[in-house]
């Protein structure tokens, strides 16, 4: 099996002996003879009744400072479980579930969609309600045009692979919320909520302005500019309309499952070193290395509020 540094970073979890952590290969990806697994990290009590945080990236190929990301809070996570005792009994209450790579193929062919030319953000059964924007909303007409839906009846893998994971490792959760990461769109760093496919408000919108509320009194200098996704762009076939809808519209629900979407604003990057432009991954990632460290140290943070707002639910959350 072909390696590169992100999968290569990503399969080293595997030799982690703790009874906390649970690495496993769940699809397999063969594109030009190579093959790829996704791989799935969870961490934390085998009960799955409990809040849960989930971390996802690398659905675009070319957005490698996402999967960065979540490498480098997966580093830090399992250090710590090394000697912090405390930190090891809150997850006996507590999981984070995680896919660092969704999508393997695509980033070492260094393409945004799959290798069948899928845009993986596009693929779900979700039809928008509105005007989508020409081919960025989605569209059936060629693979060889990007923002390509495939055939959203009959996923491709790696969208697949997500859905299972999530309604198995999500879905029996009282409270959950995940983070999707991506690069590539605007000045300012987004913090998107569902929906991408309709302007009609989310229906947990006092939810999310609680969460608002507590991110703004938690970290009040923090940068994110929060909204509802569709609100820059509406879109057919998002990921995480569909994941949403397809528990907030089970009778049977479990709990409540709040996915986000951090959408990091990769144009001030270019902006400040514009000969990155050139470059084909120069769009979706700060090249400098100090940016690179400030764009890590500035997210773990966002992580742990996350984190600690999922776990304290009951304590913000509207009965
Ligand atoms: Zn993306």
């Amino acid at each position: 099996m072909k390696k590169f540094n992100e999968l290569e970073d990503i399969q080293q979890f595997k030799m982690i002996k703790d009874d906390l952590l649970d690495y496993r290969e769940l699809a397999n990806i063969t594109s030009n003879g190579i093959n790829y697994p996704i791989v799935g990290i969870t961490i934390g009590t085998k009960k799955k009744n409990v809040p849960t945080f989930g971390i996802f990236a690398g659905v675009h190929g070319l957005e490698r400072v996402g999967t960065h990301i979540a490498i480098a809070f997966l580093n830090n996570l399992t250090n710590r479980l090394r000697w912090d005792q405390e930190l090891r009994k809150e997850f006996e209450n507590f999981r984070i579930v995680m896919i660092p790579l969704i999508n393997p193929a695509g980033m070492n062919e260094v393409r945004r969609s799959n290798h069948n030319g899928v845009d993986l953000m596009r693929n779900s059964p979700v039809e928008s309600d509105h005007k989508t924007p020409l081919l960025l909303g989605g569209h059936t007409y060629s693979p060889k045009l990007p923002w390509y839906r495939g055939n959203p009846n009959k996923m491709e893998v790696e969208t697949q692979t997500v859905v299972d994971f999530v309604k198995e490792e999500m879905f029996n959760s009282p409270f959950s919320m995940s983070i999707d990461l991506h690069s590539g769109f605007g000045m300012k760093d987004r913090l998107w909520y569902p929906y991408a496919k309709t302007k009609s408000p989310f229906p947990l919108k006092p939810e999310i302005r609680r969460m608002r509320e507590l991110l703004d009194t938690s970290l009040p200098h923090h940068i994110y500019h929060i909204e509802q996704q569709s609100e820059s762009y509406t879109t057919s076939g998002d990921l995480w309309d569909y994941l949403f809808d397809l528990n907030n519209d089970n009778p049977q629900k479990k709990g409540i499952f709040i996915p986000w979407t951090l959408e990091l604003g990769s144009w001030l990057w270019v902006k400040k070193n514009p000969l990155q432009i050139l470059s084909t991954l120069g769009m979706f990632n700060p090249v400098k290395q100090h940016r690179f460290d400030r764009v890590m140290r500035r997210h773990l943070l966002l992580f742990d509020f996350l984190i600690q707002a999922t776990k304290n639910n009951s304590a913000w959350l509207i009965n």
